[in-house]
C-alpha cells in the first residue's frame, strides 16, 4: 500500500496539488532543506507557516480509508502502508506498520547532535521568537522531522522499498505520483493498482485504475470484503 496526501483530504487537511491545495497558496520554494541550511530566519518564518496547515493536527480524525487500511491490515490482507504523509493518521485508525517515508509531524531533531524533541516544542520556540530554535543539549539548530525538497530520505525507506518488491500488488491512494523518489515504486512492484480522484502520469501502466474518492472507494472495497464498517 502506498498511500498520499489525497487520502487525507477528506480528514480537512489539504493537499499539495489540487486546485485551492497548499501550492496555490505557497511557493514550494520555501519547504527546501537548502533555505533551512542558508537561510534558517527565512525558513522558519515561511516554511513552517506552511507547516501551519498540520497545526491542529491533534484534533484532526481519520476517516473511513484510513480505518480500512487499519482492518485489511488486521485480516491479513495488507503487509504494511508506505506514506508520504506526514499527519499521523493510519496510526490515529490503528494501522501497526507504517513505513513514513518523508517523516512526520510529532517529532523534530536536532541537526548537530541528532537529539529528538517533541515537534510541540519546536513551535513553542518559534513563537516565543527562538529562530531558528536551539538544541537545549549542543546548541545546534532544532529542525522538523519532515523531509524536505533536498533531503535524504530516512532509512526506513529501504525497508518500505524491499516491502514493494517483495509484495503481489501494491494499491496507491491519494499521491499525484510526482514526488521523487517514492513516484518509483509503482514501476518497482509486480503490478499496481491506482486509486486516485484525478488522472495520474501513471494510470497507463497500473493494471487498474479507479477515478474516485479514497473513501467511497475503500467502503465499496471493504463491503465487498466483508460487509458494513461501523466507524
Ligand atoms: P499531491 O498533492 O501531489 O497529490 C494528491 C493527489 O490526491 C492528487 O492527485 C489528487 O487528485 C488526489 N486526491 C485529492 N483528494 C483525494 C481524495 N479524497 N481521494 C482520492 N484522491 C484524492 O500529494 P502527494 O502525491 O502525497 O505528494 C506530495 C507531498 O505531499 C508528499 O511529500 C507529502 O509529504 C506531502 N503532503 C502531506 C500531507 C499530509 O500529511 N496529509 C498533506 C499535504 C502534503
Amino acid at each position: 500500500m502506498l498511500t498520499g496526501a489525497g487520502i487525507s483530504t477528506e480528514s480537512g487537511i489539504p493537499d499539495f496539488r489540487s486546485p485551492g491545495g497548499i501550492w496555490s497558496k505557497f511557493d514550494a520554494g520555501v519547504m527546501t532543506s537548502s533555505l533551512l541550511y542558508e537561510n534558517p530566519e527565512e525558513f522558519f518564518k515561511q516554511g513552517m507557516a506552511m507547516l501551519g496547515f498540520l497545526e491542529d493536527i491533534e484534533n484532526t480524525k481519520h476517516h473511513v480509508a484510513h480505518q480500512v487500511l487499519a482492518e485489511m491490515e488486521k485480516e491479513g490482507l495488507l503487509a504494511c502502508i508506505v506514506t508520504q504523509n506526514i499527519d499521523g493518521l493510519h496510526q490515529k485508525a490503528g494501522s501497526k506498520k507504517v513505513y513514513e517515508v518523508h517523516g512526520n509531524i510529532r517529532e523534530g531533531y536536532c541537526v548537530s547532535c541528532n537529539k529528538k524533541v517533541e515537534f510541540s516544542l519546536l513551535t513553542r520556540k518559534i513563537k516565543e521568537g527562538e529562530i531558528p530554535p536551539i538544541c537545549g543539549e549542543c546548541g545546534g539548530m532544532l529542525r522538523p522531522g519532515v523531509v524536505l525538497f533536498g533531503d535524504r530520505l530516512p532509512d526506513c525507506y529501504q525497508e518500505a522499498l524491499a516491502e514493494v518488491k517483495n509484495s503481489d500488488l501494491l494499491l496507491v491512494i491519494g499521491s499525484s505520483l510526482e514526488v521523487a523518489p517514492v513516484n518509483n515504486l509503482p514501476a518497482l512492484s509486480k503490478k499496481y493498482i491506482i486509486i486516485n480522484k484525478e488522472k495520474t502520469y501513471h494510470d497507463r501502466s497500473a493494471c487498474i485504475v479507479w477515478h474516485e474518492k479514497a473513501g467511497a472507494a475503500l467502503e465499496k472495497i471493504w463491503q465487498l470484503i466483508q460487509g458494513p464498517i461501523n466507524i
